[in-house]
């Protein structure tokens, strides 16, 4: 295997190792299980004698890793997020219970229905109850608190994860979700037969017959198929020791998880958020580098919340020159600007240097010029 390959066989363990918050160890070993050897150690020594994996096997490793890493989140603002969710948006169907209308959209296997302040999840995992989300606590105007209305609702969202399950099984192979007489069934992603499995989230044996009519979602703690093993290779006595998942301490899946949040980002006009943006229109106003340096040294206070003063240091902001950009950003905020000018330390000698450019290098340039010529200067007349 040449040291390209064993590289990036490592790397993409450890981007599994990261996703799923287990060591570089255990994700290497699971990289070789992939492949066919007991651990990563076997797969190190048959690669010195020119064991290299297939491109299809490569492949495969890319898949099951890209499988397992998050997805991106629409509210960090990700432009790829941000067209999924689109497109999500778009696709979802849309239709009425009473006077609420909704969307009811399948994101990721899981069935999602939301209206004005509320939203119902049905995970792809039957096992887990439905979570129902709302913003606003027993509040009339939210129909989720009518139990009427609930019950519609969940009974379409249901319908639907019932299809969409139906879905899933019938692209598995048909043992994935059928035991044979003993039991035995077959991992739906990666193969692989067995009557016992291993999640490796919990650190649990669950039965084949179990697994299997829970769509391979671990009984005990949901994790998703990818986390269930045939074999437990995190453990030295090849699971023996591990205990059995049990169900009866299991959620209830007919019981909705109710849940209060506000999770609509919220603007919270503090001073300092204000300051800022003043500050920012203040270097809009700015043309020159004397202005630049005026907008950044100048004193912002915020009085009140509805009044905002500002101080600009003469040296450095013409007198007569009003901040417009500034005036027009308080408006917007509902706020009255105060300006005064100040007299206050600058930065650097030669102020009116910074007229001549709007360039910060240039400036720059400039600046250290003229100490090095007073230098000078200061040192031929001593
Ligand atoms: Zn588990």
């Amino acid at each position: 295997m040449t040291k390209a390959t064993k590289l990036s066989l490592k790397l993409l363990a450890k981007r599994y190792a990261r996703a799923k918050r287990i060591t570089l160890h255990q994700a290497l070993d699971l990289v070789a299980g992939k492949l066919g050897f007991a651990n990563w150690t076997k797969l190190a020594s048959a690669s010195k004698n020119d064991w290299i994996p297939s491109s299809k096997q490569m492949a495969s490793i890319e898949a099951f890793v890209a499988h397992a890493l998050p997805t991106e989140d629409f509210q960090t603002g990700h432009p790829e997020a941000m067209t999924r969710r689109f497109a999500n948006l778009e696709q979802a169907e849309h239709g009425m219970i009473g006077d609420h209308a909704y969307r009811l959209q399948v994101i990721f296997h899981d069935v999602v229905m939301a209206g004005a302040g509320w939203s119902i999840k049905v995970p792809e995992n039957p096992g887990a109850a439905p979570i129902i989300q709302t913003s606003i606590e027993n509040d009339e105007r939210c129909p989720v608190f009518d139990p009427e209305f609930l019950q519609k609702a969940l009974d379409l969202a249901r319908d639907r994860a019932v299809q969409v399950r139906g879905e899933i099984s019938t692209d598995w192979p048909r043992r994935s979700t059928k035991p044979d007489l003993d039991g035995v069934v077959r991992h739906p992603l990666w193969g692989g037969e067995s009557d016992m499995w291993f999640c490796l989230h919990c650190g649990r044996k669950i039965i084949g017959t179990q697994i299997a009519q829970n769509l391979w979602h671990c009984p005990g703690c949901g994790a998703s198929p990818l986390d269930i093993f045939d074999t437990a290779f995190w453990c030295d006595d090849g699971g023996e020791s591990l205990p059995s998942v049990r169900t009866d301490g299991a959620v209830d899946s007919d019981k909705p998880d109710f849940r209060v949040v506000d999770d609509r980002p919220k603007l919270d006009l503090n001073e300092e958020k204000i300051t800022l943006l003043i500050r920012c229109a203040l270097l809009d106003d700015a043309t020159n580098i004397s202005e630049k340096l005026g907008a950044l040294q100048a004193e912002i206070s915020v009085e009140d919340e509805n009044d905002v003063w500002i101080a600009l240091e003469e040296d450095l902001w013409p007198h007569d020159k009003r901040p417009v950009q500034a005036f027009i950003v308080a408006a917007q905020l509902g706020i009255e600007v105060e300006l005064e000018s100040m007299c206050s330390a600058i930065p650097f000698a030669w102020p009116r240097l910074g007229e001549l450019t709007s360039s910060t290098s240039e400036y720059t340039q400039m600046m250290l010029d003229a100490y090095a010529q007073y230098e000078l200067l200061v040192s031929t007349q001593n």
